[in-house]
């Protein structure tokens, strides 16, 4: 087992890998920017390093520094978080190439499920149901139309490296298509420096169902059920719930196990996520991601298991522990995800925290690094809280949700916490009865 971790990343997920070494008796390295020096991962680990100035660019992604505080410190093995440098395989290679341990997959794995058509490729080279689109890449917009008018519209037009719900454009018709082929790719362009775009069916009314599956490295791979993550806006996921009021036991177990074969055939090792839309009845894959998802801990929640410390155990060379006979789920849980953001616009809202106070109590689990006189930065991502209930049931659940917000104080800034309590009155929330449109339409309304 290793003896010290790097953690390459900030926030409450920087805090989460903190506190699953500290059970582990493994001793823990923050990095962080010079506006960081005050950030609870900072205070929490037991030493930590400046790694560069604000900008992420310059410190959360700059990977001499991070291999060099590494060095410094005699840290064997790094935890990326998600974002940032989770899923860049230049940095797994650096480290591969340093000695240093990556806590995640093969550069090699995340070099292919970065790239969304070899990702694809591979799926269903595994038996993983896709959605129909084009074979790969798609050049011009003369291969554009052929490929749409043979498909039939709608189709959506999706970047290659596309993350984060960029460089995604929908055709409803024909004359839609030059603008959405060349508005894609300039989108692609500008974010991920890759122009690259490919097409796919368009669903009306998917819902986004993703499984959680864990590999050993040495062709053992289990499944640990589903997250559904169909609340979502502008791409970007806002509420996830585990299990999926759509699934039953029989759909969840054969979802499951294609996943997870899928990932033993390859050899993967550690957490993954592999994205599917769901329609009448079909899984349809969109993605994979090879990293822990902010969403992990409703997963924790009905399964009780903490992925976090498995993902250490099996990067140091240890066993799995899960096996998939013991993973039965149990009960409900939901998360929210509390942004610094004011509403309705959902504007960043960074500043001082002048009140706290996390909710608590029985089936509460709030993940977040803020604290009163906290002050929240302008550089990052405006997420300063999930906060997770579990109950018996969806029901239980959903009341828990609803006291807990109610508990819940963040003065000084604003947050979208208001926006979780509106919804909860929502008959359709309530009764589960949600597509990965109703929250837009909702908002629009
Ligand atoms: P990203 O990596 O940018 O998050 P994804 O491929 O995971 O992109 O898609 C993100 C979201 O975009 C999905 O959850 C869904 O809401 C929407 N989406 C993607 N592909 C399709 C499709 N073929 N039809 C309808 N919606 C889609």
């Amino acid at each position: 087992m290793f003896s010290k971790i790097l953690i390459a990343n900030r926030g409450e997920i920087a805090l989460r890998v903190i506190r699953a070494c500290r059970e582990m008796g493994i001793q823990t390295v923050a990095v962080h920017s010079t506006a960081d020096v005050d950030a609870m991962h900072v205070r929490l680990a037991d030493e930590s390093v400046c790694i560069g100035p604000p900008a992420s660019g310059q410190s959360y992604l700059n990977i001499p520094n991070i291999i060099s505080a590494c060095e410094v410190t005699g840290a064997e093995a790094i935890h990326p978080g998600y974002g940032f440098l989770s899923e860049n395989p230049v940095f797994v290679q650096a480290l591969e190439d340093h000695g240093i341990g990556f806590i995640g997959p093969t550069s090699e794995h995340i070099s292919i499920m970065g790239d969304k058509i070899t990702a694809k490729d591979t799926m269903r080279k595994l038996g993983v149901p896709c959605v129909p689109g084009s074979d790969g890449g798609v050049p011009n917009i003369e291969k554009a139309r052929e490929i749409a008018q043979e498909m039939g519209f709608p189709v959506i037009v999706k970047a290659t490296a596309g993350g984060g719900g960029r460089g995604m454009k929908l055709a409803r018709t024909a004359a839609d298509l030059d603008s959405a082929f060349s508005g894609a790719r300039t989108e692609a362009k500008a974010a991920f420096g890759n122009d690259e775009v490919y097409i796919e069916k368009y669903l009306e009314k998917p819902r986004h169902i993703e499984v959680q599956v864990f590999g050993d490295g040495k062709g053992r791979a289990v499944h640990l059920g589903e997250r559904d993550c169909s609340l979502q806006r502008r791409h970007q996921k806002v509420l996830e719930e585990a299990p999926s009021p759509v699934i039953d036991a029989e759909t969840r177990a054969r979802i499951g196990k294609t996943c997870a074969d899928a990932v033993a055939a390859i050899n993967y090792i550690g957490a993954g996520t592999i994205e599917f839309l769901y329609e009448d009845g079909e899984f349809y894959f969109i993605e994979m991601n090879t990293r822990l998802q902010v969403e992990h801990p409703v997963t924790e929640a009905v399964f009780n298991v903490d992925l976090v410390q498995e993902q250490i155990r099996v990067a140091s060379g240890e066993e799995m522990t899960f096996r998939q006979e013991d993973l039965v789920p149990r009960g409900h849980a939901i998360e929210v995800r509390i942004n610094a953001e004011k509403l309705p616009e959902f504007r960043p809202s960074p500043g001082k925290i002048t009140a706290f106070h996390a909710p608590g109590g029985l089936g509460v689990r709030m993940d977040s690094a803020i604290y009163q006189g906290y002050r929240i930065p302008p550089y990052y991502d405006s997420l300063i809280a999930k906060l997770i209930v579990h109950g018996v049931d969806r029901d239980v659940a959903l009341a828990r949700l609803d006291r807990a917000l109610s508990e819940l104080i963040v003065d000084g800034v604003d947050t979208t916490s208001p926006l979780f309590g509106a919804l909860l009155q929502e008959p359709d929330i309530r009764n589960g009865n949600y597509t990965i449109h109703w929250l837009e339409r909702w908002l629009e309304g």
